[in-house]
């Protein structure tokens, strides 16, 4: 079989082995120690770079002497955004051991999966979920519960004591590439949520990619500074991960956390602190472009909005490139990154010399990574033109920031690589994508059951294993409907009624089934694109669920009862 190997166009790095927080701590970029680092968008309580060493070294110090946190040891840390928020992570990691962020907006029942599956010694949890985390950790080998803020109770310790400062205890540089650093969690192209493994390296490597490919590209005169970055995307998420809690902390750049998305306040936010890059989802893009408070406020300061984490349209994006010229007289480059929790996360982005390239899709391969074009039914590579352009196939990639594969969970991690005769192990990302003649990448389709809400993942098989659990429900099936006019998909759900709601009022039965499942789930889960009844949910021979007719179903609007 002929291999189309696809590299990037920037020179590839010198990747060395160091472990995570030496990496983040190195101060590459000289920040002065009195440089506010966290900001809390709302009280303005802040933490210098300073701040942020000497908490690192006590809180890191403290959670082995205190709560005996070992090497290895998986912490989940359970909390909206706030400025404690990267300083408990870098403490976890300085002593060698793994945090799995755990999304805020859990339900106790999907926390407990979580906890089931990244096998957590303890949880640092916010005081305002602490009964959630209670409820989720019983049965599961939690043995401590420790508040993150806060004063403690009688039954619950809490992170804010003062420890004395310790050396922190990171793991031997030749370990960087094996150990893992986080366990933040993704359904991948099918199934539950799994645990994916970044270790030290991924994370220090995709740093390196997103700073030469992102930062340091182009000519000065065609760079951002990033002094400061406005953050609502959460931290336990890949994106606001690595942006936030890794990139801002290594290059210097002032973080104003905000604890969940309020758009007065991010746009109060951007007017006080002037941050000349923006980070969001197709959906904030949207409501740049539309709601009338923005132009209430001066962003004057704004010359790069980067999307990412879902598609983004040409037409939003110009269209908020628009905004910005008529109410600033400013040009403001809006364009895409791609990747996923798997690849650390960023991808492909566009280098600072090829904005005119934006509308093309997401930029190009970073560097040091390889991508394939696959036809996912023959495994063979999708044709490529004369001039180097392929057609549209699934994007199989490799590079030091692609995961070494699932937590715990090998069959999951075998499924999620093809490995081909060479030996080379190649992710598999259920994306669809073309990549042109000068190695600009777009995507085209995901054939993965991930749905995306908001760039939130929402599971398919997760809801469908709720929903069934339902007395007037027989079977069910969840699929995603993309909506223009919200710039996002939205999850539907499809049912078979069971005998025990046949004499009952259909539209009785779905508002019975919306208020029963709402509390079991986040809220970005909920079933927002409605529920709808059928005879049977079309099936393979072998029992899968046939997503793409239950597509066509709701494209048709056609729902046979
Ligand atoms: P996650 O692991 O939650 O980051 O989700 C990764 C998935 O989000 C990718 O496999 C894509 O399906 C989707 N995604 C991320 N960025 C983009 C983008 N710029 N355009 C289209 N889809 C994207």
């Amino acid at each position: 079989m002929t291999k189309k190997i696809y590299r990037s166009p920037l020179p590839s790095l010198n990747i060395e082995d160091v472990d995570l927080v030496s990496f983040l701590f190195s101060n590459p970029s000289n920040t002065p120690l009195d440089r506010p680092l966290y900001i809390d968008a709302l009280s303005g309580k802040q933490y210098t770079f300073r701040d942020v060493i000497q908490r690192v070294r006590s809180l890191s110090n403290g959670l082995q002497q205190t709560f005996g946190l070992k090497p290895k040891d998986v912490v989940a840390l359970f909390s909206p955004n706030t400025i404690e928020y990267p300083i408990t992570c870098h403490s976890i990691v300085g002593a060698g051991a793994i945090v799995a962020p755990t999304s805020a907006a859990l339900s106790s029942i999907e926390l407990y999966a979580q906890l089931e599956t990244s096998g957590a010694r303890f949880i640092i949890s916010h005081s305002s979920l602490i009964d959630t985390a209670r409820k989720a950790a019983k049965g599961t080998s939690i043995e401590k519960i420790i508040l993150l803020d806060g004063a403690g109770t009688s039954t619950c310790e809490h992170i804010a004591g003062t420890f004395p400062q310790g050396d922190l205890t990171p793991i031997h540089p030749s370990e960087a590439a094996r150990q893992a650093a986080f366990i933040c969690f993704s359904s991948g192209t099918s199934g539950a949520a799994k645990g994916v493994i970044s270790t030290h390296q991924n994370i220090t490597s995709n740093l390196q990619q997103w700073r030469s490919h992102c930062l340091d590209s182009g000519l000065p005169s065609q760079r951002i500074k990033r002094s400061t970055a406005v953050a609502f995307l959460p931290f336990s998420h890949i994106y606001g991960l690595n942006m936030y809690m890794c990139q801002c902390l290594v290059w210097g750049t002032t973080v104003v956390v905000m604890p969940r998305f309020d758009l007065d306040i991010y746009l109060a936010s951007i007017q006080k602190h002037r941050p000349d890059g923006l980070e969001l989802v197709p959906p904030i893009a949207l409501m740049l472009v539309k709601d009338e408070r923005v132009a209430k406020y001066d962003l004057s300061s704004v010359r790069r909005i980067m999307s990412a984490a879902a598609p983004l349209s040409i037409e939003l994006a110009s269209a908020l490139e628009a905004k910005f010229k008529e109410l600033y007289s400013t040009e403001v480059f809006c364009i895409q990154s791609w990747g996923l929790t798997e690849t650390s996360p960023m991808a492909t982005a566009f280098p600072n010399d090829r904005m005119d390239k934006r509308a093309s899709g997401v930029g190009c391969i970073a560097p040091n990574m390889e991508f394939r074009f696959v036809d996912p039914e023959t495994m063979k590579d999708a044709a490529t033109s004369a001039d180097g352009s392929s057609e549209s196939a699934e994007i199989w990639c490799r590079g030091p920031n692609v995961t070494q594969g699932y937590y715990r969970n090998d069959k999951a991690t075998k499924d999620a690589f093809y490995v081909d005769e060479d030996g080379t192990r190649w992710f598999r990302t259920g994306d669809i994508g073309t990549i042109d003649k000068e190695g600009y990448i777009a995507i085209h389709d995901r054939i993965k059951e991930m749905i995306k809400y908001k760039g939130l993942q929402v599971i398919p098989s997760e809801l469908e294993g709720k929903l069934v659990e339902h007395p007037d429900i027989a079977d069910a099936g969840v699929v995603g409907a993309w909506v223009e006019t919200k710039a996002t998909e939205l999850p539907v759900g499809f049912v078979v009624l069971s005998s025990l709601a046949k004499d009952k009022d259909p539209k009785t039965v779905i508002e019975g089934i919306h208020s029963w499942l709402n509390p079991k789930i986040a809220n970005h889960k909920r079933l927002r694109g409605g529920i709808f009844v059928l005879q049977q949910i079309p099936k393979s021979p072998s029992g899968k669920i046939l997503r793409r007719q239950l597509k066509e179903l709701l494209k048709r609007k056609t729902f046979p009862r």
